[in-house]
């Protein structure tokens, strides 16, 4: 039986403005530098997907990488799982990680979406699972902003689509302005909804010390990012010394960073990156390693593409809901009661506005 071969590329980059920014430790953002992939096959199928590479001047770089390693599958029959070992190997010479793993990860991405129509069947479906809503929080706000005013928006988040979860970020100038930030989102959250807080890599580790241990009894349910991303010695001794959960792994370049803090205990639960861990061949292999040490698994971004991954991940945790593609996609997934709703169309079923695209292309 022969498959449809691959044929040719599109990769668009835009730097679209975000409706509420995102003020955070690791910096300010008021747009989000998107970048769209499709790839045609010969039965005119065509795989979409897209990453959002944060550095928008950076975009031609990766374009550029992306249309390389594109010529290693050019006129072949698709194949997605084995185009993303082949392509790792090939990026031995380059380095497993970075925007070489980016560019890898779009082309991934639109693969698996590519065969996933080819099949008729949503992407989890291809993947040998079934359609189900997946749990989700809000994570559209609550960033570093006056305490004052979390409580009115930690309200509105959670009416808005009906969540029971809500991450705050935290790493303010002082312990009390931190607690007063707390204090006010679980006014809003009541004491039994889960309330997950972020730090986004702000601290020193003796800094991260002290502050986490003055946080670590008003029942957060997971510290996620308090120091930078690379130093696993101090995400070690942070989960040693607290009793408030480890979160980390938006930061993982590939399944390898991912075995290596797992391996090492380092923290308690992980929550990949679709993009940096390598897109879809990328999130099942660490899937699989994060069954293997019984670590419970949530996203980070890209939640249409993750809802589908939660959904063949044996220890699926929580999907982190934005809407910051909302301002590319014709057809958004909807929330219900706080989980993300998976549409029942072959593939992702995502679709580019092509008008705002254009409006905010950047060249790549
Ligand atoms: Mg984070």
């Amino acid at each position: 039986m022969s498959k449809p071969t691959i044929k040719s590329i599109e990769i668009k980059a835009a730097n679209i403005p975000l409706n509420n920014p995102v003020i955070a430790r690791i910096g300010t953002f008021s747009n989000w530098a998107f970048m769209t992939i499709e790839i045609k096959c010969s039965d005119n199928t065509t795989g979409k997907g897209y990453i959002g590479p944060y550095l928008i001047q950076y975009a031609p770089a990766i374009a550029m990488t992306m249309r390389e390693l594109f010529k290693q599958f050019e006129g072949r029959e698709i194949a997605p799982y084995q185009f993303f070992n082949e392509g790792m190997k090939s990026l031995s010479l380059l380095g497993r990680s970075g925007i070489a793993l980016y560019a890898l990860a779009g082309l991934d991405i639109a693969f698996w979406d590519a065969e996933a129509k080819v099949a008729g069947v949503p992407l989890c479906v291809h993947l040998g699972g079934s359609i189900s809503p997946v749990k989700s929080y809000n994570s559209n706000g609550l960033w570093l902003k006056e305490p004052e005013s979390l409580y009115d928006e930690t309200l509105s988040l959670l009416n808005n689509g009906g969540f029971e979860i809500v991450k705050v970020r935290l790493g303010r100038p002082s312990l009390s302005e931190d607690l007063k930030a707390v204090e006010n989102v679980r006014k809003a959250l009541g004491a039994e909804r889960l309330l997950l807080s972020d730090f986004n890599q702000g601290l020193s580790l003796p800094d991260a010390i002290m502050r986490l241990k003055g946080l670590d009894n008003e029942g957060l349910y997971w510290f996620e990012e308090p120091v930078v991303y690379h130093d696993f010695d101090a995400y070690k001794e942070l989960r040693r010394r607290m009793n408030t959960p480890i979160m980390m792994g938006e930061n993982f370049h590939g399944p390898d960073d991912a075995m290596r803090a797992m391996k090492d205990q380092i923290c308690d639960f992980i929550m990949p990156d679709l993009m940096r861990i390598g897109g879809v061949s990328g999130w099942v292999k660490t899937a699989s390693i994060a069954e293997s040490f019984g670590i419970q698994v949530s996203t980070h971004l890209f939640p249409e593409v993750s809802s589908h991954l939660m959904r063949v991940t044996p220890t699926a945790h929580l999907l982190e809901w934005t809407d910051w593609a909302e301002l590319i996609l014709v057809e958004p997934y909807k929330i219900e009661k706080g989980h993300i709703v998976i549409p029942e169309v072959p593939g992702t079923g995502i679709e580019f506005k092509k008008e705002v695209l254009e409006k905010y292309k950047v060249e790549c």
